[in-house]
Parts: C-alpha cells; structure tokens; sequence
C-alpha cells in the first residue's frame, strides 16, 4: 500500500523534527516504512492521511480503555475549556481528583500530579532519596520509566526498541546510582541489596512489565520484592504508569495484593491528555516539598483541561466495574485466537496477557525475562505489523510493546483483527 499524504508530512517532519517524531517508537523504525499521520479516532478505530480505517492496538500506548473520543471525555473537556485553560491557581478538580485516586487504590495517601510519566518516576525516586537519605536505586533490565537520567540504563521501550538501551548524555556520576536486576529474579536483587546495603533508596518496577512486551510477575516475585524493603529500608516503588487503573481499578498493586510505598500513574489518569502523578504512604509525601524539603513543581500541574478528562474517565470506571470483566473476555478471545492461529502454522511462540495488555513473542516460551523477551523473531514481527496495516489494523510498531485494548472494540472488530491475522501469517509462511 501506499501512502502519499503520509510520506509527504514524514518528509517534511524530517526536515524539522528529529527523525520526524516527537516521540522514537511511532517513527516505525524497527518495522520499516513510513509512519501513518492520523487525523482522527473515534472508539477503537484510527483514520490516516489518505482516509483509510484502521482499528487501534495502540489506544495511544495505553490511555484510551473505552476507546478514542470517549462521549463524556470530549464534552468534560470543552465545558472546562470555556472557563480558560489554565490558572496556575488550585481548583476543585484537583481535589477530587486526588479525593478519588487516594479514596480507591491502596497504599496511596496522598498524590501529586505532574504532566507525564517521566516526571512521575523522576519524582517518585528524587521523594524516596530525599525520604530515606540514601542515593542507589535499583530498577530492572527492559523495565521503562520514562526518559528521566536515571532510568536510561539498560531500559525498555523505545530505548530498547531503537537498540539503545542505554543513552549517550547521561552522566558517569547519575549512571553509577542505578543498578540493574534480572526481572523476575529474586537473586539479582538480593546480591545488589546485599553489596549496597547502606545505600539502597528504592527499588522501583513495572509490576507487570510492559515496555519488553507484556511479562507478568512471577509467583512471589512481588512478595518477595515487598520483604527485602522491609528489611532494609528501602521504598518499593510501583510504576504503575501502563498497569495503573487498566488491569484493575486498583492496577497491579490489587491484582497481586502487594502494596507499595509508592506508586506512580500516567496515561489513563489523563485520558490522553498529557498527566502524571506521583503518590504514597503520608509520611513519605511529606517529604515533597512545600510540606518538606524535596523540590519538584510545575507550571501546568493540575491543568484543568487534563483534571476534566482524567478524572470523567476514572470515574467512569469507577462506576462501571463490569467493563474490566468485559475486556477480560474480549483479550482472551484475542489471545487465544492470536494463539491457535500460531499453532496451526507451526510457528514458535509465546503468549503473556495480563487482562487487557498482550505480549506476543515469536519464540519459545516462557517468556520471563528481558533476555528471554530478546529472543522474539522481530524480522518475523516486522512483515506480521505490515501485514495488519496494509489490512487494516494498526498494532504497535515495535516488537516491544504489548497490545492495549480498548472497550470499545466489538465482537465484529475481533474477528476482523483475527481473520487479518490468519491471512497475514498465511501470507508470510507460502512466500
Ligand atoms: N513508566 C512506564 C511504565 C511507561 O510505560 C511509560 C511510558 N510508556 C513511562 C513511565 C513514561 O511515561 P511518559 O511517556 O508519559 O513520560
């Protein structure tokens, strides 16, 4: 297929742009070829440039649970409009906002918004420093935090995607406060703990990884995590910037029953608009500065315009628990059809799926690891993605990301992505 009207804007965006994105992984450079410009989504389905339909596995990398231009959202947002667009003064929304994240998950007594999930985990990890006097943290290989210095050091994501998991521009001096574990290894972190034991600040994880393709904890994996803070003073942070408000209400923290110290959130607390928070155990917040000494601040904070939508989705979903059942049964018909498809062709594979987000790796399972996840035939991935795309499914362009269903997608839209499935394999084993 071709695309004129997208390879026209990707020529100039070039010119202007690095790389001709604002953000690495939608410049299609794992799979090849030229990004689509979208002008609009309605529920689960994307149009590009040219007018053509695509249904979303992207949901904007997560925000989108009932799908694009959620009635209640778009009209949250307008009426907030009218009345400005920022203050740079307290509102009401913000309360509520906070009343009703605090209110539901656990662990989390008091929150603060920022404008994205790197902000959050930066913060959340500057708060644990500050709180605990100490400076090492330890995160996990192809876990992603965002693009905060301390996190791009063996990360996930596009980082990983791009083969950069580790960035030029971060200094030697933040690199060595950041230790990396094996996920899913309780020995890893043990022997670092173990070396590090004065100087250990947080541990911070995708409770379910989602930036290697979708990985979920093993049993005690969590557990474990949550009795080494224990004993050694140190503030387990969850980023629960994908997981957050998507695999449950209460995100991993409840689907696991373990809870944090700290918890960070982004892309469905904003509804696709740009927030990120940060939240915790009372005594830790209080350390966040103006109650404490530890300086994190922003000029949009709180905007009205994501308040609105952010909170109108989450209350939503507060509201209508059923809609977790409902995305349950629909990635399972996914998952299970994506699988059978695979078997028939004799192609090697490995399924993850924690509710709504899939992994799909072409190669033998289990997949636990990040070495594991490496293993994944990502030529095999690239001629799968543009076999959906010329059919009109739009997955995420990287062998990397997990898939993230929307509510909105219906039973006909799941045979369709099957059925482009089944073809698309079809025509990549009798080439
Ligand atoms: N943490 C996790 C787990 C993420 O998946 C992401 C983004 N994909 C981030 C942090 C960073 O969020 P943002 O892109 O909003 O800065």
């Amino acid at each position: 297929m071709d695309y004129p009207k997208s390879k026209e804007l990707y020529e100039r965006a070039s010119k202007v742009i690095p790389g001709g994105v604002n953000s690495p992984v939608r410049a299609f450079n794992s799979v090849g070829g030229t990004p689509l410009f979208i002008t609009r989504a309605q529920g689960s389905y994307l149009w590009d440039e040219e007018g053509n339909r695509y249904i979303d596995l992207i949901s904007s990398w997560g925000p989108m649970l009932l799908g694009h231009a959620e009635p209640d959202v778009i009209k949250a947002v307008q009426q907030t409009a009218e009345n400005s667009t920022s203050f740079g003064a307290p509102t009401r929304l913000e309360v509520e906002m906070a009343e009703l994240i605090t209110s539901s998950v656990p662990g989390v007594d008091k929150i603060r918004m920022v404008n994205s999930g790197t902000e959050a985990t930066m913060s959340a990890i500057r708060v644990a420093r500050g709180y605990t006097g100490k400076n090492k943290i330890i995160k996990f290989k192809g876990n992603y935090h965002g693009h905060g210095d301390s996190f791009l050091i063996e990360a996930g994501s596009g980082a990983l995607t791009m083969g950069e998991p580790s960035s030029p521009g971060v200094t030697e001096g933040t690199a060595k406060d950041t230790l990396n574990a094996e996920y899913n290894n309780l020995d890893s972190v043990k022997k670092l703990v173990e070396a590090n034991k004065d100087d250990m600040a947080a541990i911070i994880l995708e409770p379910i990884a989602g930036n290697m393709g979708c990985i979920p904890p093993n049993e005690g994996f969590l557990e474990g995590l949550r009795a080494l803070c224990d004993e050694h003073n140190i503030v387990l942070i969850f980023d629960e910037v994908m997981t957050g408000f998507r695999v449950d209400f209460q995100g991993a923290q409840k689907v696991y029953g373990v809870t944090a110290d700290m918890v960070t959130y982004g892309k469905i607390i904003g509804a696709g608009l740009p927030v990120g928070a940060y939240g915790g155990k009372e005594e830790i917040m209080d350390y966040v500065a103006p109650t404490g000494p530890v300086y994190q601040a922003g000029t949009l904070s709180g905007n009205p315009l994501a308040m609105a939508a952010g909170f109108t989705l989450l209350k939503k979903l507060k509201d209508h628990p059923e809609v977790y059942d409902e995305l349950e049964k629909k990635s399972q018909v996914l998952a299970t059809g994506i699988t059978k498809i695979l078997e028939e062709y004799d192609i090697p594979h490995a399924m993850n799926r924690v509710g709504s987000m899939i992994g799909v790796f072409y190669c033998e399972g289990p997949v636990e690891t990040f070495d594991d996840a490496n293993r994944t035939d990502k030529e095999l991935f690239g001629k799968i993605f543009h076999g959906m795309l010329k059919r009109g499914v739009h997955l995420p362009p990287s062998p990397f990301e997990a898939f993230f269903l929307a509510n909105s997608l219906t039973t006909d839209d799941l045979s369709f992505i099957l059925t482009a499935f089944e073809e698309t394999i079809s025509e990549i084993k009798s080439a």
